[in-house]
């Protein structure tokens, strides 16, 4: 296990106080997958192996007067399908922070994937926002092979389409500014719609990467994770992950573990919370 500090157990998230654009960033882990080995997570297999478990987040923005959520994860029906438990849902975890899922009304999705796009039906309030090139790229002709669909979940997929003919989606083709503080920025090469979220905290700019970077490692040692389908595009999302925040601290990658190790969390009715938005563990 890591050293995670979590502080005080508490029952409540305790009120935001901030505005003019800058944002409370909590990860909440609602996953783990223990069982996975180096070689599974890089495209290069040449290295040393090992245990190398990835976790599942869904991140929480927040300032004095609104929540976002940033991607919706997956629930119960995937975790049997896909045979990767969970520790409970991401709606569950939210209500227990005391976030009812169904008053959410904002709600951005990276990319697509089952991990990622589940349960969106829990947020029914939600309007959301997603790249062009992602809703596209899932609802056209490489859906037809199966080595391209299975990271989507045609139920997600489908939940997601009937939102839109609710017109409660909202398309952006590249880099948008979405709120004071809140900008999406489109990062493709592991998924072709892939998009990271930076907002500005009382530390500066805090980039989640979502899966445009699942492990530290992968940016370090520009070493693409092994679901990839345009490597040239995956390196040029590393450059510009390196361009958009001011130093690795910045960066949040979609599934490292060390993100726990490295960063203060708290504990909220027993979910708990990694807060981003406050400087690192030194080392
Ligand atoms: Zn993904
Ligand atoms: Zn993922």
């Amino acid at each position: 296990m890591s050293p995670l500090k979590t502080g005080p157990e508490q029952n409540a998230l305790p009120p935001c106080a901030l505005e003019g654009g800058l944002h409370e960033v909590y990860a909440l882990r609602y996953a783990r997958m223990t069982e996975r080995r180096v070689h599974e997570n890089f495209l290069r297999r040449d290295m040393h192996d090992g245990p190398q478990p990835l976790d599942f987040f869904v991140w929480i923005l927040r300032d004095r007067d609104h929540v976002i959520l940033v991607d919706t994860g997956y629930g119960y029906r995937a975790a049997a399908e896909r045979g990767r438990p969970i520790d409970f849902s991401p709606a569950e975890g939210l209500a227990r922070v005391g976030l009812p899922p169904e008053r959410i009304e904002t709600v951005i999705l990276t990319h697509l994937h089952y991990d990622h796009a589940g349960g969106l039906e829990d947020y029914p309030e939600a309007t959301v926002h997603i790249q062009d090139a992602e809703v596209s790229f899932a609802t056209g002709r490489c859906m037809c092979h199966e080595v391209m669909r299975f990271p989507y979940d045609v139920e997600d997929v489908a939940t997601f389409l009937r939102r839109v003919y609710k017109e409660k989606a909202i398309f952006h083709d590249g880099d948008t500014q979405l709120f004071p503080g809140v900008s999406l920025h489109l990062l493709p090469g592991h998924a072709k719609g892939m998009q990271g979220v930076l907002v500005d905290t009382p530390r500066g700019p805090v980039l989640l990467a979502s899966d445009a970077a699942h492990l530290y490692a992968n940016l370090e040692g520009n070493a693409p994770f092994s679901l990839t389908i345009d490597v040239p595009e995956t390196l040029n999302s590393y450059r510009r992950i390196h361009d958009l925040s001011p130093g690795a601290d910045h960066v949040i990658p979609g599934h490292d573990p060390l993100v726990r190790a490295r960063y203060p969390a708290m504990t909220v009715n027993g979910v708990e919370l990694i807060r981003l938005h406050l400087p690192p563990h030194s080392p």
